[in-house]
């Protein structure tokens, strides 16, 4: 099937991000990468939904919104985007292209793609290893279609970044045929996240990337750890789905298997060891305090909470061990490289965790680590050998980025659904 593309590369991308009840976007403007107005949609089919809307100019609002569902979301969206009072556009027509996040790309999408029916059967299928996301996700691009007829819609995976890694980094020791058969795998997640900031961290050492060995901590509410060996994922901390690795604000990382299967044996159900791992551990679980933000959680610790501040020890001792273990990987690496909330501004967080790694090259600059916050710096000294870089993510960004550069290149084939068995053979 013919992808349908422009080949005149599109000036204005709408980037949009569509969960369950909420509708993120951004309008960019690619000539400069200038954001012209971004917001969300939230409790979109609930009480009370409402948009917030900002203008690149400082124009800002947040008002009731009258939806009920993603495709009145983003009508909503469209017409705050072209009024006279609050809009960056003309009309929609100058709307070029949408890119779309898209969580879970399983083994069918190995790059992002633009969207054709054969693209949207294949998101379908990749639901059931991401029930709660590849369903919205697949409703915004259809809203897309829908209220804007002729443009181009791309999607790019949170997946795809992570397909170079290689099979031995990718199957679990289990017997291969439940690969095979249930696609039962690592796959990672924060690929958009993670490629990002190898770009960035490449163009602010003056270094082409593929001359790098990166590791890159994109450390949110959800936390990852990926190897980068020039430019391509030699390893990462998220599994099969996002609950493997790091300690995260609720989700516990990595677990013996076997203390599900202990909790099973005692009478949880599937359902709730789910929502103990997932929404009730981490941070929050070992904390006590009733929140798995990380700045509640270092104000508790500051003002003495025990569990607060063993919750923190085993955050930094969990991410020290995954930096050690993919450095060796690696056979050593350029640069440690934090991004996402915790890893943008935690000063304290990147101390501790810096001061592990002196025994890897790495030393802290301590003036330079407490005046970073929210923006690109080396923060270890000139001597390390392992640098410590500070690099705001902008995932956003690379979906526009994404998009541009799938829309940039003439029409091509499209293969026909790729499975297990070839899973090299996509594009
Ligand atoms: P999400 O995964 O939801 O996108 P973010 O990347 O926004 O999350 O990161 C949210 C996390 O960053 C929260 O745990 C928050 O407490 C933490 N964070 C933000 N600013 C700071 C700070 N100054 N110090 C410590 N943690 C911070």
């Amino acid at each position: 099937m013919l992808a349908s593309t422009a080949h005149r590369p599109p000036t204005n991308v709408l980037v949009l991000n569509a969960g369950s009840s909420s509708l993120k976007f951004t309008m960019f403007t690619m000539a400069r990468e200038t954001v012209m107005a971004r917001g969300i949609v939230e409790r979109i089919g609930l009480d009370e939904p409402f948009l917030k809307y900002e203008r690149l100019d400082g124009v800002s609002f947040k008002e009731q919104a009258l939806v009920v569902n993603h495709e009145e979301a983003l009508e909503l969206v469209c017409a705050k985007l072209i009024d006279p009072d609050t809009g960056v556009l003309k009309s929609l027509a100058e709307v070029d292209a949408i890119g779309h996040r898209v969580v879970h790309g399983g083994e069918n999408f190995h790059d992002s793609v633009v969207v054709t029916n054969e693209v949207k059967h294949n998101i379908r299928e990749c639901a059931n290893l991401a029930p709660l996301h590849n369903p919205p996700n697949l409703g915004g691009i259809e809203a897309c279609q829908r209220v804007f007829a002729a443009i181009p819609n791309v999607a790019v995976f949170d997946t795809a970044f992570h397909h170079s890694m290689p099979a031995s980094s990718y199957l679990y020791a289990i017997p291969y045929e439940y690969y095979e058969k249930y696609g039962i795998r690592k796959y990672g997640f924060h690929g958009t996240s993670h490629q990002f900031v190898s770009y960035a961290t490449a163009d602010l050492l003056g270094i082409p990337l593929g001359e790098l060995k990166l590791i890159t901590a994109h450390l949110g509410n959800g936390a990852s750890i990926t190897a980068v060996e020039r430019g391509n994922v030699l390893d990462t901390s998220m599994g099969m789905t996002p609950l493997n690795g790091l300690v995260m604000g609720t989700r516990c990382g990595d677990i013996d298997p076997a203390v599900v299967l202990y909790l099973a044996r005692h009478g949880m159900t599937p359902d709730m060891i789910d929502r103990l791992l997932n929404k009730c551990s981490g941070l929050l679980g070992v904390s006590g305090i009733g929140s798995g933000d990380m700045r509640d959680t270092i104000a508790a610790a500051e003002a003495g909470n025990m569990q607060a501040q063993r919750a923190i020890r085993m955050f930094v001792q969990r991410l020290v061990n995954y930096i050690g273990s993919y450095f060796t990987l690696l056979e050593g690496a350029d640069a440690v490289v934090f991004t996402g909330g915790i890893g943008e501004n935690s000063v304290i967080i990147r101390e501790q965790v810096t001061q592990k790694l002196a025994c890897l090259g790495c030393y802290l600059d301590p003036a330079k680590n407490k005046v970073t916050r929210g923006f690109p710096a080396i923060i270890s000294t000139p001597e390390s050998t392992l640098k410590a870089i500070v690099m705001p993510t902008n995932e956003e960004l690379m979906i526009a980025r994404e998009t541009v550069r799938l829309l940039s290149v003439p029409p091509k084939i499209i293969p026909a659904a790729v499975t297990a068995d070839n899973p090299k053979e996509f594009p």
